[in-house]
């Protein structure tokens, strides 16, 4: 078992050398500038408490506490376009930051690491599995015992995943993975809803659990484009232009570069969908919702 590891992140490179680097166009209106969240009162050390820290009802979920060590679980190379500002936020408050992935390719892992380079993540601080895109579902066992060993090699106090909604399998797996394998409340943000319609409605919060929304900075804003560009092996970007653009047409502007979402997660029956009328009966009755359970069930067994 890897020894935990307690070096502290380089600052990340300036927004502004991370842009010009990337070679990014000033993009779009410029609104608001982003906005702190206020602390928390909370006194308890990181480590010795995790469990209760965790578990404080009003802790926030983007807590700017500086002592905490964030550990942002992603299921694809390319889902940490929905929380890039509030990692880079993170580094650049001198925060421990680690990344991890349960999906790779070479290609798609070049990628990943590309952007964790923008983002200020450490080499020693990022970690890449093995589950098959599509497939982690079918290898929940053997993924639990990897999400365990980066839990106990980076010793996170906050861990962050992609919310369990129904929107891809592997993001399910991933959230339930985090939970299980962490004493923690995980912090979930949304990437997409639900696999049964035809049109998913990208990053909002769906299902169970009040959630928190971080304005951008004029510079975020541009970062979080420079990085949702960073995937030529992905179809991210177009998905993103194409979705901005039909929601404009219709008059409600979604602006998916202008914030991020997070919430401390309170749905935590994965056998249920957190997911509300008209969603919640189609979900139950498709054939993802039944791999979904019959997956639940061979972990069970295999962990009783
Ligand atoms: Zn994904």
């Amino acid at each position: 078992m890897a020894a935990p590891c307690l070096t502290r992140s380089p600052r990340p490179p300036g927004l502004a050398a991370v842009l010009v680097s990337l070679n990014v166009k000033q993009a779009g209106d410029l609104g608001l500038e982003g906005q702190a969240t206020p602390h928390a009162a909370d006194i308890l050390q990181p480590h010795e408490a995790v469990f209760l820290r965790s578990r404080m009802p009003d802790s926030l979920a983007f807590d700017p506490d500086p002592s905490l060590r964030w550990l942002f679980w992603l299921a694809h190379p390319d889902d940490e376009v929905a929380i890039a500002a509030w990692i880079h936020d993170r580094v650049a408050a001198g925060c421990a930051v680690g990344m991890a992935w349960s999906h790779r390719t070479p290609v798609r892992e070049t990628e990943a690491r590309a952007v964790a380079d923008v983002l200020g993540v450490p080499e020693a601080q990022r970690w890449f599995l093995d589950a098959p895109d599509g497939h982690a579902v079918d290898h929940l066992t053997s993924l639990a015992a990897e999400f365990a060993r980066v839990g106990e090699a980076f010793r996170p106090d906050r861990v962050v995943v992609p919310a369990f909604e129904q929107g891809h399998l592997d993001h399910d797996a991933a959230n339930f993975l985090a939970n299980r394998t962490w004493p923690g409340r995980v912090r979930e943000f949304p990437m997409y809803h639900c696999y049964t319609r035809r049109y998913q409605t990208l990053n909002a919060y769906i299902g169970n659990g009040p959630g928190e929304r971080r304005e951008h900075s004029p510079d975020e804003r541009r970062l979080k484009i420079a990085v949702a560009r960073s995937y030529p092996s992905q179809t991210l970007w177009r998905n993103v232009v194409w979705y901005e653009r039909w929601w404009r047409l219709r008059g409600r502007p979604v602006g998916l570069a202008h914030r991020e979402l997070l919430r401390v997660q309170t749905h935590v029956d994965f056998r249920r969908p957190n997911l509300d009328e008209p969603h919640r009966s189609p979900v139950e009755a498709s054939a993802p919702w039944r791999r979904w359970i019959a997956a639940l069930d061979a972990f069970d067994l295999e962990n009783e």
